[in-house]
């Protein structure tokens, strides 16, 4: 436990998007969820979460998308903050400053990144030190993304997608992001296109791929691109059909793979590396297939604390 007198006035903490380099989705369970078998890689894009000490709980939110991220109790940051205080016996209030740049309701698990990133804050801010297993149990109440955006790196994701286990994987490997199509697509919405293409016929029980293990294992990004999968794909591209255009066109621009983000809309794209990532970004963006592009490599590391504070 940190003495009080060496604890901070406020602690900033940097935690990554995600992409599913595959999502298998299994038979719903009887809490309602789909048992899922995930392989997520965290990336380079990132929210900064900044908790100071207050006399209420609160939360602002700049940078990317902001206006559409609530500042209300529904805000998963300030959701897991009020988780940790109360699984330590209650805790002085806290202000968050989310500052965004993860496009919101995209398939990048922005909310979740920032929920991440408020446990490992506040634990640092009130010297909470609880441990690992316990944050993780905390993080996966708030949402099944939360506890692999405490992780980072690349790993399998199964139960609800909660349960986190790392994975060997070697390289380093390039994506653009395709974000700004039409306004977000819900999660729930998704699901329930899927249930409804999926009605009377028998899922199995979904496990990570041994080609998929194997490509990670090379770090090779030829090997990985063909063995990129999401079940959820069809159904998103039938919501939103100028997904299936993005794919298309970056294919087309020499992309090694072009896939749904997780319940999408963002299109992620593989490229053949940087020179490759900057290619594909330049033509999707000059050729007006997309508005908006982001780069980003990957695996980074999981929700971690900023050495300085971000100027706010
Ligand atoms: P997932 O794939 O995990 O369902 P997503 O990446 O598609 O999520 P998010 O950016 O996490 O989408 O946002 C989903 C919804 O959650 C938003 O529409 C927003 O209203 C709500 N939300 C609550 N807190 C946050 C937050 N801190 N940042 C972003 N969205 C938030």
């Amino acid at each position: 436990m940190t003495s009080v007198l060496e604890l901070p006035a406020c602690v900033t903490v940097r935690a990554p998007a995600k992409v599913n380099l595959e999502l298998f989705v299994g038979p719903a369970r009887e809490d309602g969820y789909h048992a899922l078998s995930t392989v997520y890689q965290a990336i380079g894009i990132h929210d900064d979460v900044t908790a100071t000490l207050a006399d209420e709980w609160g939360c602002s939110v700049r940078g990317r998308d902001a206006d559409r991220v609530p500042t209300d109790e529904s805000n998963l940051a300030l959701r897991a903050a009020r988780a940790l205080a109360d699984h330590t016996g209650g805790q002085e209030p806290v202000h968050l400053t989310i500052h965004k740049e993860i496009p919101v309701a995209g398939g990048m698990a922005g909310g979740s990144a920032d929920a991440a990133a408020a446990l490992v804050a506040c634990d640092a801010l009130w010297g909470t030190d609880v441990p690992k297993d316990e944050l993780e149990e905390i993080a996966a109440g708030i949402g099944s993304d939360v506890p692999f955006l405490l992780h980072g790196g690349t790993a399998v994701g199964s139960g609800r997608g909660e349960v986190v286990t790392a994975v060997l994987a070697k390289g380093r490997y390039h994506w653009v992001f395709v974000p700004s199509l039409a306004s977000g697509l819900s999660t729930p919405r998704v699901y329930a296109a899927f249930d409804e293409r999926t009605a009377g016929t028998t899922l199995e029980e979904p496990q990570p791929s041994a080609a998929l293990m194997s490509a990670l294992r090379s770090g090779d990004a030829s090997a990985l691109a063909p063995v990129l999968d999401n079940d959820l794909q069809a159904d998103a591209i039938g919501l939103q059909p100028a997904i299936g255009e993005v794919i298309e066109s970056a294919m087309g621009f020499g992309a090694l793979a072009a896939i749904v983000s997780g319940s999408g809309p963002t299109v992620a794209i593989l490229a053949d590396g940087a020179e490759g990532a900057i290619d594909l970004a330049v033509a999707l963006t000059a050729c007006g297939v997309a508005g908006d592009v982001l780069r980003a490599t990957g695996p980074v590391q999981g929700a971690h604390i900023l050495p300085t504070v971000r100027q706010l």
